[in-house]
């Protein structure tokens, strides 16, 4: 056996259970329509909530803040690379979220990675969701803190963790998806704060969804329940409804101060560069003034929603513009999601590791940019494709 062989036979096994990942290449902006692979299809998979990754206000600012700062940062945030573009952002950022301060990183995952391990320790322990997006498990991993796993949305199951540990001594962190990526239900905010305050857990929520869907004018899903003041931490993401790139972290001052001496992604990794920051604050200034675009997304969400359910489609949980298209069969999945290609739609088909085994689906992601005839041309053709497939 040759050192590499492991490699061939894990990739030919992807292969035989339908669960290599086929890898799209995009020749256009983002948008409705974009050209994959050299065709020219309907776009029912991006992040792009708003549409902002290809907005004449945002790419005008990417511009002018080359023109004025340059391509680069050159440098850490900490040593040489901290702009005024930087603070602008993180200020515009902190009103928007109506929070103390906020703190921006390269990713919303590296903003996870930074953020759990300068809060916790090998002492401490984590309460943490058992569906948590990657990069909350890798940043629990990484503090080498011990992981508690409570059941799915469930305060319930937190608060019987919670109980259970209650006499241990660290310190005890309680951290969730704000809407939970791969199947678009809300976590039960209100109550699992009602319940970590009863163990003065710390409170954290990765908003990387309910960034620019959820609350007024997108301001998140503390927002959304009405919680300002009461959750710690809340990670949101500047790649998708902010249409660039980037993360960050908005809550109490103090632990933004914290996280500029702590974090090691802030202390270790070059900044963002200054057209995508520039992007980012017009995109917090266009929601700072209007909710308009989030309305729009939630009108598509709920007509595209209605058309697919109509048709017979389970759509899971979803609670929000996320539209899982629950297939089951991870190899008749990817089989749809090629037909829908095929048709003229992109849309990709999920499996695991991504979701659990037997879960696999085609997730549709809304946007405002789409058009009525863009949903109604995209759940016809669901329809005609799940017929065709025995799903429906
Ligand atoms: N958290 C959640 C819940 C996410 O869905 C994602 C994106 N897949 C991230 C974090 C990572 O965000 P980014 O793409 O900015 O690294």
């Amino acid at each position: 056996m040759g050192k590499l062989d492991f490699i061939t036979q894990e990739l030919e096994q992807l292969r035989e259970q339908g669960l290599f990942i086929h890898i799209r290449t995009i020749g256009s902006p983002q948008g409705a329509w974009i050209e994959v692979d050299g065709r020219k299809v309907l776009n029912m998979c991006s992040n792009n909530y708003l549409g902002f990754a290809n907005d004449d206000r945002l790419k005008k600012a990417a511009i002018k803040g080359i023109e004025e700062y340059g391509v680069g940062p050159a440098a850490v945030r900490t040593i040489a690379g901290t702009m005024t573009l930087h603070k602008v952002l993180e200020e515009k950022l902190a009103k928007f979220k109506k929070v103390e301060a906020a703190i921006s990183f390269q990713s919303g995952f590296n903003s996870n990675l930074a953020t759990i391990p300068a809060l916790v320790g090998k002492e401490d322990l984590i309460f943490s969701d058992e569906l948590n997006h990657a990069s909350i498990i890798d940043g629990c991993r990484l503090s080498r803190a011990t992981i508690v796993r409570y059941e799915h949305c469930d305060p319930e199951s937190l608060q019987a963790k919670l109980e259970e540990y209650k006499d241990h001594p660290g310190k005890k962190l309680v951290v969730t998806d704000g809407v939970f990526s791969m199947d678009g239900d809300i976590a039960p905010m209100d109550r699992i704060v009602e319940v970590a305050e009863q163990y003065d857990a710390i409170i954290m929520v990765d908003d990387a969804h309910g960034e620019g869907v959820l609350g007024e004018a997108g301001r998140g899903i503390v927002d959304h329940f009405g919680l300002h003041g009461r959750v710690d931490i809340e990670v949101g993401t500047l790649s998708k409804a902010f249409g660039v790139v980037g993360g960050y972290v908005a809550g109490k001052k103090l632990i933004v101060d914290y996280l500029h001496q702590k974090a090691r992604p802030f202390l270790f990794s070059s900044a963002v560069t200054p057209p995508d920051v520039a992007a980012c604050i017009a995109a917090v200034d266009i929601l700072q003034e209007s909710g308009e675009l989030v309305e729009k997304l939630w009108d598509n969400a709920r007509y595209f929603k209605k058309n697919m359910k109509d048709l017979g489609f389970d759509l899971g949980f979803s609670e929000t513009p996320i539209t899982p298209v629950m297939i089951g069969d991870a190899k008749v999945a990817t089989r749809f999601s090629m037909r829908l290609f095929e048709e003229g739609i992109f849309a990709q088909a999920i499996g695991y590791p991504t979701v659990p085994k037997g879960k696999a689906r085609i997730r549709v992601m809304i946007s405002a940019t789409h058009s009525k005839d863009d949903l109604d041309f995209g759940a016809e053709t669901f329809g005609k494709i799940g017929k065709e497939l025995g799903v429906i």
